[in-house]
């Protein structure tokens, strides 16, 4: 029962995925390089119930691809896996799908299409949608150099959000907003204005800082330039955060409630 989550990737530029139990279920955020390989290590394709990526930037998406092939290939997925994307990254998909179709087999002729059941989210659009039985998604605009959704999962027994890859809007306070753990980008240590708000990315002070506007009783620091930088991230987020606490790290898996 409840939640949990294990960090399957985290590292900015590289590569991001993360896997959400909720009652049994289990919901795929992100699908980076090599999340397809990653996620195998604790649950088979499947079980998956359905996939949610952030924005078309390829360390968030590139395996989408690697994933539909996966679905498909040897024996095709009998239902199609749910798939919630930005409206604005459905036609990359259609992309992807042209480029990298198959069209000596029939399953991988267009292989997204084929595994997947797409739902394009519309970011202003704040109605939660259960995304599986129980399990609640709301979606909210992040601050990014593409449309970039910020993710509120919500049930019964708890709340966990996602910053995605964002610069500081307030926008992220509603999505984390007294969340049992807000797993928040802090992908610099320091930054210039360009980066932290003309590209859209955090520090780790920043990060802590809505995490304690927000009310969230944890925070999970995630998609750091640099892994050498996380004693120097819980720091600097230490001075603006008084709950609990944490670096994301590849297999690391927590549950909710935090503690
Ligand atoms: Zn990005």
């Amino acid at each position: 029962m409840g939640f949990a989550l294990t960090v399957l990737t985290c590292e900015a530029g590289r590569t991001s995925g993360y896997l959400l139990d909720h009652d049994g279920r289990h919901v795929l955020i992100d699908c980076g390089p090599g999340v397809v390989d990653a996620v195998q290590r604790h649950v088979s394709l499947s079980e998956l119930q359905a996939v949610v990526i952030t924005h078309a930037h390829a360390d968030h998406c590139l395996d989408v691809v690697g994933l539909a092939y996966a679905l498909q290939f040897p024996v095709p997925r009998e239902q199609p896996l749910p798939l919630y994307v930005p409206a604005e990254m459905t036609d990359l998909l259609s992309v992807l799908d042209g480029q990298f179709g198959v069209p000596t087999l029939p399953a991988l002729r267009r292989p997204i299409a084929s595994s997947t059941e797409l739902h394009p989210l519309e970011l202003d659009d704040n109605s939660p949608i259960e995304i599986v039985p129980g399990l609640f998604l709301t979606v909210r605009p992040a601050l990014h150099a593409v449309a970039s959704a910020a993710l509120r999962f919500s049930a019964a027994d708890g709340c966990i959000a996602f910053s995605s890859d964002t610069g500081w809007t307030d926008t992220l306070l509603a999505t984390a907003e007294e969340s049992d753990l807000f797993v928040c980008e802090a992908t610099y240590l320091q930054a210039t204005p360009e980066e932290l708000t003309g590209h859209g990315h955090l520090t780790a002070s920043q990060a802590a800082q809505l995490a304690h506007d927000a009310g969230a009783r944890g925070l999970l620091l995630t998609h750091l330039s640099a892994l050498g930088d996380g004693p120097q991230a819980l720091a600097d987020a230490r001075r603006h955060y008084t709950g609990v606490l944490d670096l994301a790290r590849r297999d690391s898996r927590w549950t909710i409630p935090t503690s």
